[in-house]
């Protein structure tokens, strides 16, 4: 697979609950080999955007394709899915279910066997390869329920809230998984709340927000097309070009520093002149992005 293809297309889908509109008109594409982030508020559309690229739910209207084809249930095994609601059959043994998510997959014999044990290895649960799911904690459980949609080897990952629940060590467990995933030529989706936890691992996002896509694009363009003016600046003096509305619009003090949103249209540039002009001394200025908080935020806040 080349980075160019695509292995995730919607087209204009539409999903109504009732009279709730859950997703609306919305096209989005997923590159082969990226790792795409479903960003947005509660109750944007996430799920049940997931839930109809796994083919649990059917759109009213628009179209999918799976690996260039249209959305047909055999293409489901190349399909790993981690579904928001987890849920483990709490009476059976660790090693069982997984056996039995991974035979779902027509994935069997030895080589399952195999997988199972290398999974547990890494997910570090190997002591609790016979014990019953119900003995295990929420985060375990959380981890087998992930080793159960990847168990199979699957091209595509769909991970719905995959880091909740999880604690800091299983988060960068879990992170370099997917980033391995990705070197291994895989494509992952995943929804989050975790702004941080997205702008790391990234390569495109898409935003939702009350149903309809808000933006979508690589981490880096979306980044870019919200460039904000903003500067960091640490320096002894130039309060008063700080103070300089016709130069910055507001400032946010932090300790030893100052966040500056340039006016419109002024370059940086003439703002660090101005500094350097008015005798400031200055150990600190840099160009400041937004963060995938800051755009959220505004985006989300925004209503748009
Ligand atoms: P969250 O981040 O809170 O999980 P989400 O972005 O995943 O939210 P969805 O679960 O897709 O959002 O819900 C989108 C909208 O569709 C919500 O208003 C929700 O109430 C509605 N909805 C989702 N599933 C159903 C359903 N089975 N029946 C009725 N309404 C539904």
């Amino acid at each position: 697979m080349t980075t160019s293809q695509t292995t995730v297309s919607l087209e204009h889908v539409t999903k109504r609950f009732d009279e709730v509109t859950a997703v609306k008109d919305l096209s989005l594409a997923v590159r082969a080999g990226r790792i795409y982030g479903l960003i947005g508020p509660n109750g944007a559309g996430k799920t049940t955007t997931i839930r109809m690229i796994v083919n649990i739910t059917a759109p009213d209207s628009g179209g999918i394709q799976l690996f260039g084809q249209q959305q047909k249930a055999e293409l489901q095994d190349r399909i790993g899915y981690l579904p928001e609601e987890r849920g483990l059959y709490r009476k059976m043994r660790i090693s069982d279910q997984l056996l039995f998510f991974a035979e779902l997959k027509d994935f069997k014999g030895r080589r399952a066997k195999e997988a199972v044990d290398g999974w547990l290895g890494r997910m570090n649960l190997v002591e609790w390869k016979n014990k019953k799911a119900e003995a295990l904690s929420k985060g375990m459980q959380q981890k087998i329920q992930f080793i159960a949609a990847v168990i199979h080897d699957p091209d595509l990952l769909i991970l719905d809230e995959p880091f909740s629940g999880l604690d800091p060590i299983n988060m960068e467990l879990l992170k370099e998984i997917l980033l391995e995933f990705k070197a291994a030529g895989k494509t992952i989706i995943f929804s989050t709340h975790l702004m941080e936890l997205a702008e790391k691992i990234c390569d495109d996002i898409c935003l939702i927000n009350r149903s309809q896509k808000v933006l979508e694009g690589s981490l880096r363009d979306v980044k870019r097309s919200f460039g904000r003016n903003s500067v960091s600046v640490r320096a002894e003096g130039g309060d008063g070009v700080l103070d300089d509305r016709s130069i910055v619009s507001s400032v946010k003090r932090q300790s030893n520093e100052v966040e500056a949103l340039l006016a419109e249209g002024v370059d940086p540039q003439l703002a660090l002149r101005r500094l350097v002009e008015s005798g400031a001394r200055i150990t600190k200025f840099e160009l400041v992005e937004p963060t995938l908080h800051d755009i959220f935020i505004e985006k989300v806040s925004g209503g748009s």
